[in-house]
């Protein structure tokens, strides 16, 4: 998606090798015109998949999910992270370790929200290693829901994660698809025209 690139080439800023800010359209201040688009996109990506809820988890996921949402015209879920405690009966919950806080999580959602039969387009900002979004995937299948799609904003593709979503058998779609940030460069794997 060009508008997300160029956003990424303007304003990110390379921490170091491994991690990409993006504190000024997408992570603390937002851009919505470029959410809109986001939401736009990723509605067109997933048209076909008779999607009924978006899921997605706190909080930087929760922008462009309510925009696919809406584009979609359908409910938005986001997981809530939260230290384990012991009352789980009306939650759905899996262990997500943080790749930037280096921390592990528990993420839950209501069984309220997530019914079986639900076919669940899972958004997040970033792909690293694939935990925040298998996570998300493990409680959909928990609802004995469907993961009918995986659509991230910024894949780094020199991790993990997006191998490891495919050889799942999960449909991936990512807007920018990062090769490399090493010398404080970001490379993008393919100029995309979209
Ligand atoms: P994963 O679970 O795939 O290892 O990491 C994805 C999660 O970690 C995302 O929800 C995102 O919040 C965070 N994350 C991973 N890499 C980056 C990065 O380079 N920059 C920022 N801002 N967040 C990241």
């Amino acid at each position: 998606m060009e508008l997300l690139q160029e956003k990424i080439r303007q304003e990110g800023i390379v921490l170091n090798d491994n991690v990409l800010k993006v504190d000024s359209f997408i992570n603390h201040q937002m851009d919505p015109v470029l959410m809109k688009e986001i939401g736009e996109e990723f509605a067109r990506l997933f048209q076909s998949k008779n999607i009924t809820k978006v899921l997605t988890i706190e909080s930087s996921g929760i922008a462009p999910a309510i925009m696919t949402a809406l584009e979609l015209g359908v409910p938005s879920i986001f997981a809530r992270k939260r230290k384990s405690l012991t009352l789980t009966n009306d939650l759905y919950t899996a262990e997500v370790y943080s790749f930037t806080k280096k921390e592990t999580n528990e993420i839950t959602v209501s069984k309220k929200y997530l019914h079986e039969g639900d076919n669940v387009l899972i958004i997040d900002d970033f792909l690293a290693n694939g935990q925040a979004a298998i996570g998300l995937a493990e409680i959909v299948e928990l609802a004995g829901a469907n993961v009918s799609g995986i659509g991230i904003l910024i894949e780094k593709s020199f991790q993990p994660g997006a191998d490891k979503i495919r050889s799942k058998g999960y449909h991936l779609e990512s807007l920018a698809r990062v090769k490399s940030l090493q010398e404080k460069k970001v490379e993008f794997l393919e100029e995309q025209t979209v």
